[in-house]
């Protein structure tokens, strides 16, 4: 299918922030063919076209931190700290959590996602076959992860099976839009043998990893107690750490573990909105970013957040990093649009994803910049970043099909979604 996007500011978040004005944007085959200005394109080439004046075309966001299917506990434990409303609120649940469920709870979290304009996402969590089915059939893109977690190394181990299972089935598969990694949960619920042979898979299969890494500071205190070592040396010291590794949070690092996390050009996902609500702390994302380690943004499970907003993650960060460096420079409005796209689809492993032009895959958004709070209209990246609202998302494009077309959904039924959520909440 063709499809020609015109009279659009077109945000194309690519190195230098250019937006082009009154633009078009021509998609053939899943792949953007034309990002210029509307005098620059024949219409007739394509089979559709559609007229967006007013409003503004963006790559769709990379969630790259995420549990789809928690959002089955959302709003159901709240202002806990971590470990205690992990182990004896969420992981008590867990157990109880049937296939179905997971498959319904993750397709209530693609629903939400596409609807705020997320077009890819990575995952960590059980039962994740349903989720991959989920993402099959609603079109995102995603980064699968059954979650792997353990002591003892010997023995038949129902989660590797899982994940390998899942690598097999799923890797590139659909088009290449779901990729598969193994995920090792963290350093606090799996033994350093068990991250070892979590490594060792990897590299024999040459999958990714994600891991949560360095969150809060008891789990870096109870890392040193025990091996000596930070979690991020741990991690490196177990042969995790590498460019195709997805270290989500990153919250207590000190400048060892930074310039090891540049050495191993390792991913690193802030995960602002969870890290407040958890009391974490404020990830040195300034920092990090400056030593020149790929930065990008997820929202970590909706239990913990307590949404998969991408817009209130991008307000997020750039806040907090201007409140800890006492900077209002810092992270400014083009470096959180590029953390929330193209570096995202980079630490997921999509290479040609998350910009506008010419050759890249149309993964794209069309944002309603047409209400009061984009006016006026000095600068339109400012005003997404800063004012707009998760609302505003009127199209969603993933690998050149409309996902969502005015707000209405068309691989998902929204209604029965909902119910289903419902009927199985605890
Ligand atoms: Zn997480």
């Amino acid at each position: 299918m063709s499809l020609l996007l015109i009279n659009a500011s077109v945000i194309t978040c690519d190195e230098n922030g250019t937006v082009i004005k009154d633009g078009a944007v021509g998609i053939k085959d899943g792949i953007i063919d034309y990002a210029g200005p509307v005098q620059g394109v024949l219409a007739e080439n394509y089979e559709r076209v559609i007229n967006i004046k007013g409003k503004a075309i963006m790559p769709g966001f990379v969630n790259a931190h995420n549990h789809a299917a928690m959002t089955m506990f959302r709003n159901y434990a709240d202002d806990l700290k971590l470990m205690d409303w992990l182990f004896n609120k969420i992981f008590p649940l867990e157990d109880k959590l049937t296939e179905e469920d997971a498959y319904w709870a993750s397709s209530l979290a693609m629903l939400e996602m596409i609807k705020g304009g997320t077009t890819a996402f990575c995952d960590m969590y059980m039962f994740m076959d349903k989720t991959a089915e989920a993402v099959a059939q609603c079109g995102m893109r995603a980064a699968l992860g059954r979650g792997l977690q353990g002591e003892s190394v010997e023995g038949p181990d129902h989660r590797v099976s899982e994940a390998l299972a899942l690598y097999k089935n799923f890797h590139n598969s659909c088009n290449g839009r779901i990729r598969v990694n193994l995920a090792a949960h963290s350093v606090y619920t799996c033994s350093f043998p068990y991250l070892e042979k979590v490594a060792r898979l990897a590299r024999e299969i040459k999958a990714d990893i994600h891991i949560h890494l360095s969150e809060t500071t008891d789990e870096v205190k109870n890392c040193i107690e025990k091996y000596g070592v930070s979690p991020v040396k741990l991690a490196d010291k177990a042969g995790l750490l590498s460019e195709r590794t997805i270290a989500a949070h990153c919250v207590v690092v000190d400048e060892e573990d930074m310039e090891l996390l540049k050495e191993k050009k390792v991913n690193v996902v802030h995960n602002p909105g969870s890290n407040m609500k958890l009391a974490s702390g404020i990830a040195p994302i300034k920092a990090m970013a400056d030593l020149g380690i790929n930065i990008a943004l997820g929202t970590d499970g909706a239990s913990s957040n307590n949404n998969l907003d991408m817009l209130e993650e991008m307000r997020a960060a750039t806040y907090l990093q201007k409140v800890i460096t006492k900077d209002p420079t810092a992270l400014p409005v083009d470096q959180v649009l590029r953390m929330a796209t193209v570096n995202g689809a980079r630490a997921l492993g999509f290479d040609n994803v998350g910009e506008i032009k010419k050759g890249v895959a149309a993964d794209l958004i069309v944002i309603n910049t047409d209400k009061p709070w984009y006016y006026p209209k000095y600068n339109e990246k400012s005003a997404i970043v800063y004012s707009g609202n998760f609302s505003d998302v009127e199209f969603v494009i993933i690998d050149g099909n409309i996902v969502m077309e005015k707000g209405q959904i068309l691989t998902m039924d929204e209604e029965r979604i909902l119910y289903e959520v419902q009927k199985r909440a605890y």
